[in-house]
């Protein structure tokens, strides 16, 4: 870093979107893996700053419920004095950093304080929100403009910097940011400087997150729909035509898993994409790891298999992860796939079979159903009499695979490529999954640290979700009823099945 203090870091004016964590650039996640240090305001999607540097320096600028904001002067003096320091500073805000973000004076400190800087627009919330509650703020039959105007003014004072004649005269979209504490000031304004009281109207709370909720009404009616839904800050009020169209063009709430809280517990490394299907799937997901992955390929156990990749007849792998970490444990040794050329390779299921592929291996044996008895079933034809077998696995795995191959003759040795230990998540997380409609177990080592993490504290009325079989024996041994098992014991089987029964 030193190297760079002579001359200066750049600073990054960042939108981060709307709030849906899809909805953030390529761009913006970039500059956050990088930056050393990170200015960030409430407005930020959740997750946001999960790719930030582990030594970055983050700090929370924005304004804390019943508190007051940093200073705007202060936010920019402590942008003006990292970038001095030589260190490439994000700021990180709502939707676009130039649409009522007050990028524009951050801006502007920065060229008084002559420090480089760059603007990363974002997807801003007037245009967001209304799309996901199916309104085009433009249309070719409606609205030929559209205009970004703030609400927050208090449309009381006789000097506003609005002009609420011009606005009511606009041909095109009002759409209002900060306005829905002055809703029914800015409606009757409205409608009293000529703008149609029965003009179709919106509202949309918390546009493209989970809780989005809208309401439509009229100009003239818009407030008291509003003040009867009880929506607030942050939210989008939008008059014009173009509001009527939410009625064909609803998209958002007809996805199967609106509306359903979704409890995902598997270690953050794997849960990525079952959150990610649900969530596409429209459920509000609760990403609750109750367990991690602690690699244990360093062993002795582990170092002397792969030594001896080459003499095993069989192979077997029982999960991704598993494949993962001997590839890890290969490349260790300073070898690579062609150590296992000799032997047959057999994976658990289809999920550990594309691990295989993805690492050039195709299985010659594969379980149908990912549960070791399915295995067990597919190794029938495979001969391990008096032949050395290696079942590569996690530490706490059950011994049904090694104990048939053994019946069978085989010489087995067995090694733990890692650990499944207890994840901490933060409490608001744990206090999240209880108010779950669906809570999903994807193995039994789920199920029984959910109820350590949470203290035995349960979901009321959550439905239990189990991937198959042996997960829904340890549910059901931990006193859980569960309402659905996968038919595929896989994550698109648990997928499909939650869907089913939603
Ligand atoms: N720079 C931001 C706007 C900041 S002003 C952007 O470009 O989106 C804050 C206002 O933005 C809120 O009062 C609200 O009107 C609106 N807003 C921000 N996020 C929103 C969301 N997810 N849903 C609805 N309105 C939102």
């Amino acid at each position: 870093m030193a190297e760079r203090s002579t001359r200066g870091g750049t600073v990054y004016l960042v939108g981060a979107g709307p709030g849906d964590p899809g909805l953030i650039t390529v761009r913006a996640l970039e500059l956050i893996a990088t930056a050393d240090a990170i200015l960030y305001d409430r407005l930020i999607p959740a997750g946001a700053l999960r790719g930030a540097r582990p030594d970055a320096e983050l700090v929370y600028v924005g304004k804390r419920p019943g508190d007051v904001a940093m200073p705007q002067e202060r936010i920019a003096d402590e942008l003006v004095e990292r970038a001095r320091r030589g260190l490439e500073v994000v700021r990180l805000k709502g939707g676009d950093p130039f649409v009522f973000g007050r990028g524009g004076e951050e801006a502007e400190a920065l060229v008084a304080a002559g420090i480089a800087f760059e603007v990363v627009p974002g997807v801003t919330a007037g245009v967001a929100a209304p799309a996901y509650a199916g309104i085009p703020v433009t249309h070719r039959d409606d609205a030929s403009a559209v205009a970004f105007v703030t609400g927050h003014e208090d449309p009381q004072k006789d000097e506003t910097a609005l002009d609420w004649p011009a606005l009511a005269r606009f041909p095109g979209t009002l759409v209002l940011y900060m306005g829905v504490k002055n809703l029914p000031d800015i409606a009757r304004r409205l409608a009293e400087s000529g703008r149609d009281p029965d003009e179709p109207a919106a509202a949309v709370e918390r546009g493209t997150l989970a809780g989005q909720r809208t309401v439509t009404a009229t100009l003239a009616t818009l407030a008291d729909e509003v003040g009867a839904a009880g929506l607030r800050s942050p939210t989008i009020l939008l008059f014009g035509p173009v509001a009527a169209r939410r009625e064909q063009l609803g998209w958002l709430e007809r996805r199967p898993l609106h509306g359903k809280r979704v409890v995902v517990t598997r270690a953050r490394a794997q849960a990525s994409g079952l959150a990610r299907t649900l969530a596409g799937l429209g459920a509000d997901v609760v990403e609750l790891p109750v367990i991690r992955i602690e690699p244990r390929i360093d062993s002795p156990a582990v170092r002397a298999a792969v030594e001896a990749l080459h003499t095993y007849a069989l192979v077997c792998l029982t999960s991704p992860n598993g494949v993962g970490l001997l590839f890890d444990a290969m490349a260790a040794a300073g070898r690579d796939a062609r150590a296992l050329a000799q032997a047959q390779v057999a994976a658990i299921g289809p999920g550990t079979a594309r691990a295989l592929r993805e690492r050039g291996v195709i299985a010659d044996v594969m379980g149908e159903r990912f549960v070791a008895e399915s295995l067990v079933e597919a190794l029938e034809r495979v001969p391990v009499q008096g032949r050395p077998v290696l079942v590569a696995r996690a530490a706490e795995a059950r011994d049904v695979l090694p104990d048939e191959l053994r019946r069978r003759g085989a010489e087995v040795d067995v090694v733990a490529l890692y650990e499944t230990v207890r994840e901490e998540p933060a409490a608001e997380t744990v206090a999240a999954a209880m108010r779950a409609d669906y809570l999903t177990f994807t193995s039994s080592s789920t199920v029984r640290n959910f109820l350590e993490v949470t203290g035995g504290r349960v979901p009321e009325n959550a439905r239990v979700v189990s991937i198959g079989p042996v997960t829904s024996a340890a549910a059901r041994d931990a006193g859980f009823e569960v309402a659905v098992e996968a038919e595929r014991h896989d994550p698109d089987g648990l997928v499909a099945a939650l869907v089913q029964d939603a």
